[in-house]
């Protein structure tokens, strides 16, 4: 393990979360990890200085919860990809261009997500959406084994129970995941599409789209966003591409991109700007003088369709525990106010879960929210495998410090 403190040269390039709002949050020391050991030793570390801890994957977390004062354990250096009998073993620290590039060598896959430099480990622990999810299930569907340091420095591979837990709870919550075990699927030939409309179309394409994408064929993984001038669906799909009821737009196909290469196409660059966002799920279509409404506050509106897969599992067989949405909403935006306002108008149509993935400090009722009624099987579980409560932060299971 690798100390790095406030006058290594290293240190300003470690810390640096990727949300730009949480810059001002300086670890006092990051622990620098190449093994489980290392991640031990860390802990130890902590616990001797009294430090809080905090595991960091791609420090992507919208609230902020791989930022700490005290110890970060840093798992870049853990980012190997190996394939033995058509599972993956995944370093902890690993990025999703990292997971896509070293799975295609293999002719394989997970469904995941877009963003490249989006770690696996959060975006896993907290369940995992992406293009295959409708066909294949969250990235946590697929997670069949998972090594993980408890805070006492023991090293435990997930038991079912604990394994259950790492399904879509939330990262940070019972321990630090070093490597992470996959069911892969075969890496497709698939056919990426963009379908565009200049934004005074965005109402009838919402209204058209909520009706359409969470019930097209579990091959078509077809998102919507409306941003700027123009409102977009767009995605890729598995089978010859359709367009569905979207025939009149400005249609870009390609069908001749690799699949990392077809995910990097759809990837938003990290984004410099201080951005807000809010989101929920949603179970039935929104009346259309709501979709006007959300319009006029000039927030990103970003929709992504749950159905197939995703909603064959039992809400209890794993700690995700939104099985029965049609579809994510998110309202992004740099006016704080605005992002609230468009919120509140979508709150009352929608279902009242919210993400993991997408935490809201000011969501009413985290508990439900999150984890609906797994809460109190995951509550039992926290007592269980982090009875100090090492792992925290506000709404964190177990309450915060
Ligand atoms: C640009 C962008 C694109 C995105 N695209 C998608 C998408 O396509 N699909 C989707 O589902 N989500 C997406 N997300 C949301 C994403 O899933 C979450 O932000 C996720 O938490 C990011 O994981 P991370 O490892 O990058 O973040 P981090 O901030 O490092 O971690 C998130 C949480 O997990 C904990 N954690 C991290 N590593 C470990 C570990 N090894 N052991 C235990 N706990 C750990 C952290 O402490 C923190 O609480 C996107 C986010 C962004 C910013």
């Amino acid at each position: 393990m690798e100390l790095i403190g406030p006058d290594h040269d290293l240190y300003d390039v470690l810390r640096r979360p990727a949300q730009p709002q949480y810059d001002a949050v300086r670890p006092a020391v990051i622990a620098r990890c190449r093994s489980t050991d290392d991640v031990a030793e860390a802990l130890a570390y902590a616990r001797s200085r009294g430090l809080p801890v905090t595991p960091r994957g791609g420090g992507h977390c919208f609230a902020g919860r791989s930022s700490t004062t005290g110890l970060l354990i840093e798992l870049s250096p853990l980012s190997e990809v190996s394939v033995a009998d058509g599972r993956a073993t995944i370093g902890a620290g690993a990025r999703l261009a990292e997971v896509y590039r070293g799975l295609h060598e293999y002719g394989l896959t997970i469904p995941a997500g877009c963003g490249p430099t989006v770690g696996i480990a959060g975006l896993t622990l907290g369940g995992g959406l992406g293009l295959l999810g409708r066909r294949y299930g969250l990235t946590c569907d697929r997670l069949v084994a998972a090594t993980v340091v408890l805070a006492d420095g023991n090293v435990v591979e997930g038991d079912d129970e604990l394994l259950w837990a790492l399904r879509g709870a939330g990262g940070g919550q019972f321990g630090v995941v070093t490597s992470l075990v996959f069911d892969a699927v075969p890496s497709p030939a698939a056919t990426r599409f963009r379908i565009r409309w200049a934004r005074e179309r965005a109402a009838e394409v919402i209204a058209t789209w909520q009706e359409w994408a969470p019930d097209a064929a579990d091959e078509v993984t077809a998102s919507l966003a409306v941003t700027g001038d123009r409102v977009e669906v767009f995605g890729a799909s598995l089978d010859r591409f359709d367009p569905g009821p979207f025939v009149d737009g400005e249609i870009d196909v390609r069908d001749d991109l690799s699949w990392p290469e077809l995910k990097r196409s759809l990837s938003e660059e990290d984004d410099e700007r201080v951005v807000h966002s809010r989101s929920e799920f949603v179970r039935a279509a929104l009346p259309r003088a709501v979709i006007d409404e959300l319009l006029g506050t000039g927030c990103e509106l970003n929709f992504t369709p749950m159905g197939g897969a995703y909603n064959r599992v039992p809400v209890d067989a794993t700690a995700f525990a939104h099985r029965d949405e049609r579809f994510l909403l998110e309202h992004v935006g740099t006016d704080r106010d605005a992002v609230r306002r468009s919120w509140s108008i979508a709150h009352p149509h929608a279902s009242g879960h919210v993400y993991p993935n997408f935490p809201d400090p000011d969501v009413p009722d985290w508990h439900t929210a999150y984890h609906g009624p797994n809460y109190e099987r995951l509550l039992s579980l926290k007592h269980t495998y982090d009875p100090t409560n090492t792992f925290t932060f506000p709404q964190a299971l177990g309450g915060a410090r």
